[in-house]
């Protein structure tokens, strides 16, 4: 009878246990990507040079090349991926509700945002930095005191920009156009962004430059939705990445996106060269 008894007790902890990991394999977000046998990914439309639509209509940028990278590392092509749209404003939420399966939208990582969502190993190192008129007197953070100031709400600058120059008046703008546009209406002295960003504002438009010094560190990295789901899929991502960085890939990355300084002519040239929109905007 006793021996019945645990021979029962085996049987049913077994059938437990493995209810528990069919129950976990199903819910495990690396499992269902497979699959479904595409990468869903939230990435920006508007950010230049990380993600941004063409003369042509076509998707394209740093972040936007790294997902077809991870894409063919996980699915075996580059092409499984699909896209969504995303801004600085909804993707945690659109992370979080399921519609994208992770996030490469040149986002910084913080400590409130590691709270709600989960990153990866950074995949590129950036800063704050400022653009002004090419004839601007500003050179550094510090002159913006009681000067009108331009930062993105719901970013990294808007937050930095009030610690580096309390006294500088703030306008905060939704998104980088409006922005832009604002300090082509002369709305503004200076304007706050990731330098990467704002060399990409600067290129479409020259009356602009970026100064030299960057005021933050930051490390873009891409987010998933935190828990266990995403354990796999984030540790196969970091493996991704770390091997990318060590092979050069991520450099390479770097260096077909961005110009390596924003005043070398001859890499603003070639990439403007790229874009028939911006060819005769850029003569020596
Ligand atoms: N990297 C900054 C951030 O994560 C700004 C970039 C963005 O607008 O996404 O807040």
């Amino acid at each position: 009878m006793i021996k019945k008894f645990f021979s029962c007790l085996i049987l049913l902890s077994l059938f437990l246990t493995s209810g528990c990991s069919k129950e976990e394999k199903d819910n495990d977000l690396l499992t269902q990507i497979k699959d479904r046998g595409r990468l869903i990914v939230g990435v920006k439309y508007d950010s230049r040079p990380f993600g941004y639509v063409d003369e042509n209509g076509r998707l394209k940028g740093f972040d936007i090349d790294l997902a077809h990278m991870i894409a063919r590392q996980l699915l075996g092509n580059e092409k499984k991926v699909s896209f969504k749209q995303v801004n600085q404003h909804n993707r945690i939420s659109k992370l979080n509700s399921g519609e994208v399966d992770m996030i490469i939208a040149t986002m910084s990582i913080t400590p409130q945002r590691e709270s709600v969502v989960a990153f990866s190993v950074p995949y590129y190192i950036t800063g704050q930095s400022l653009l002004v008129r090419k004839t601007s007197p500003i050179r550094a953070i510090g002159e913006l005191n009681e000067k009108k100031v331009i930062t993105i709400l719901n970013t990294t600058g808007e937050r930095t920009l009030r610690y580096f120059a309390p006294e500088a008046i703030v306008h905060g703008y939704r998104n980088y156009q409006d922005g832009i546009q604002a300090m082509k209406e002369r709305k503004a002295d200076a304007m706050t962004a990731d330098e990467a960003i704002l060399v990409g504002l600067a290129l479409e438009n020259p009356e602009f430059k970026v100064l030299p010094q960057k005021f933050t560190n930051e490390a873009y990295a891409i987010a998933f939705r935190k828990g266990p789901e995403s354990d796999n899929l984030r540790n196969d991502v970091d493996t991704i990445l770390l091997q990318m960085r060590k092979k050069g890939e991520l450099n390479h990355l770097k260096h077909k996106w961005i110009p390596s300084s924003y005043d070398n002519k001859r890499k603003m040239k070639q990439i403007l060269n790229k874009t028939p929109k911006y060819k005769d905007k850029f003569s020596e």
